[in-house]
């Protein structure tokens, strides 16, 4: 029996004491002595304290992520060996997936059936995918000019600096370490802040799992103190970013200071949802609903332009207001909740911000825009239609429950008017006519372009953004490239 179809509500929260730093496989106190607290957003309530790294500490897991790259067990170990131990990373996680899932639903706030269900799978499916990987990333020969034998190799990048988010913590490291690992590479990972848990529960596993000391160090810290510290360190060789586009920009400023060590960057989205009035209207209403309000909003790859066309606008819209009315807002715990909590008082403070500025510029505040309850961070799933290219609600991210509807009348105007962003990780359409679908796959600047399905993920298909949703490509082969480095080595055969 799968974990998802147990009975109602019977994975409790779990208990979780004071946390340390995880480096060189040990359990360590920052050096200032200094601790955090995480909070639990559906209560705000703390959860426990976690230990602050800064940047003696990160100084430290560099010095132990060097030290285990240059000459410890794990790069002598064989590529095979290598994928044996990630999938046995993954074996762990499958054993412990309840605890793991309580435990991001706890620290996130988002629904336990959610993390049950995508988070947790999608995790260990992509270091079950890069495994796969280890022995199978290699170089060509090159048939060159004169009497020589070429041939390249793909290397390990070296020491890796890996900054995450707090909406997917769990997936946000997997996309992270598990190319890493495959590659050879050693980490030193910063969770978000606000949700350090589950990465360091995932340590204690990898330590499980047989990774040897030092290849993963893990150092929660806030991000101008111990993020700052991983971009501009001078022994890190790459930077591997999750977040907002402006703190991107910081990280890659960071970068180009310190040692231009390698930067990708995986960052927010303005996503246009194109629903076309041949579409079928009630699997549209579905992925619009779902591509935006799932993981309350907080996803890098919300589908926040819901663009309708026409003459079916009216018809579509009432059915969405009529769906939203369906979302259960409350306890992640209980399996009949649909949409928890948002991360923090600032976003939630935040995003209520944007509602005002809605209401503000005058789009058409059909559904919601209230916070739920006076205990956590709930907000209830909020509709606007009537909204306008040029308004805030249109262009800027809002990382929330917030939906905006924008009419259009054609093909050429909807392509132009969803491209006219700075953003492009993702879009999506939904139509049955099949020429329409391509076209616009075609000429939608976009990382990822979904036809009638929204938030479609699997390891082994790249992610990654367009103009300033990005640089490079994280899952499937693409990411390989993340880290390494291509060495190309001449014999004279002469
Ligand atoms: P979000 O809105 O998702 O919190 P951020 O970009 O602020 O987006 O945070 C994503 C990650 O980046 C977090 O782990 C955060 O601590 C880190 N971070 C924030 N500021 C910096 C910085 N100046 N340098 C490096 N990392 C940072």
């Amino acid at each position: 029996m799968s974990t998802a179809s147990k009975p109602k509500n019977i994975i409790k929260a779990p208990k979780v004491s004071n946390q340390k730093l995880f480096i060189n496989g040990k359990w360590v106190n920052s050096i200032s002595g200094k601790t955090f607290a995480t909070l639990n957003p559906a209560t705000g309530q703390e959860i426990c304290q976690v230990a602050e790294a800064d940047s003696a500490d990160v100084d430290l897991a560099v010095k132990a992520a060097r030290k285990a790259f240059e000459s410890g067990p794990w790069k002598k170990m064989s590529a095979a060996e290598r994928g044996r131990r990630i999938n046995k990373l993954a074996d762990l996680m499958e054993k412990n997936l309840p605890e793991l899932a309580a435990l991001e639903s706890l620290d996130n706030g988002k629904p336990l059936r959610d993390s049950l269900n995508a988070d947790l799978p999608l995790s260990i499916k992509a270091y079950r995918y890069y495994a796969g990987w280890c022995d199978k990333t290699h170089g060509k020969t090159i048939p060159v000019e004169g009497e020589y034998f070429c041939y390249t190799k793909h290397e390990p990048v070296g020491v890796v600096g890996q900054i995450i988010p707090w909406n997917f913590p769990l997936l946000m490291t997997a996309w992270k370490w598990a190319p890493a690992l495959a590659t050879g590479c050693t980490i030193v990972l910063k969770p978000a802040e606000q949700t350090p848990l589950t990465a360091l529960r995932m340590a204690e596993l990898a330590q499980e799992a047989d990774i040897p000391d030092g290849v993963i160090n893990v150092v929660p810290g806030f991000g101008p103190t111990a993020g700052a510290a991983i971009t501009s360190h001078m022994d890190i060789d790459k930077v591997a970013f999750t977040g907002e586009g402006s703190t991107g920009q910081l990280v890659m400023q960071a970068a180009a200071k310190s040692n231009l060590k390698r930067v990708s960057l995986e960052l927010g989205g303005k996503s246009p949802n194109v629903v076309f009035a041949d579409a079928d209207l009630d699997a549209a209403v579905e992925g619009a609903y779902f591509g935006l309000f799932f993981n309350q909003g907080q996803c890098c790859c919300a589908g926040s332009r819901l663009f309708v066309e026409e003459n079916i606008h009216d018809a579509f819209v009432e059915k969405l207001v009529a769906r939203a009315k369906k979302q259960r807002v409350g306890d992640p715990f209980d399996m009949a909740t649909t949409q928890g909590p948002q991360i923090s008082q600032e976003q939630c403070d935040r995003i209520m911000g944007y509602i005002d500025v809605g209401v503000s510029e005058g789009a058409n505040l059909l559904s919601g825009g209230k916070r739920v309850g006076s205990k956590g961070y709930f907000i209830q799933p909020t509709i606007f239609s009537g909204v306008k290219d040029n308004m805030r609600i249109a262009k800027e991210e809002i990382f929330g429950p917030v939906m905006n509807i924008l009419k259009f009348k054609d093909v050429d105007e909807v392509v132009q008017r969803g491209n006219k962003t700075f953003y492009g990780l993702a879009a999506a359409i939904w139509t049955k006519d099949i020429t329409k679908a391509h076209r616009l796959a075609n000429s939608l600047r976009a990382g990822t372009v979904w036809v009638n399905c929204y938030d479609v993920f699997d390891a082994a298909a790249p992610f990654g953004g367009f103009k300033m949703s990005g640089i490079g490509r994280e899952l499937g082969e693409y990411a390989l490239s993340l880290y390494t480095e291509v060495k190309t080595v001449y014999i004279n055969l002469g």
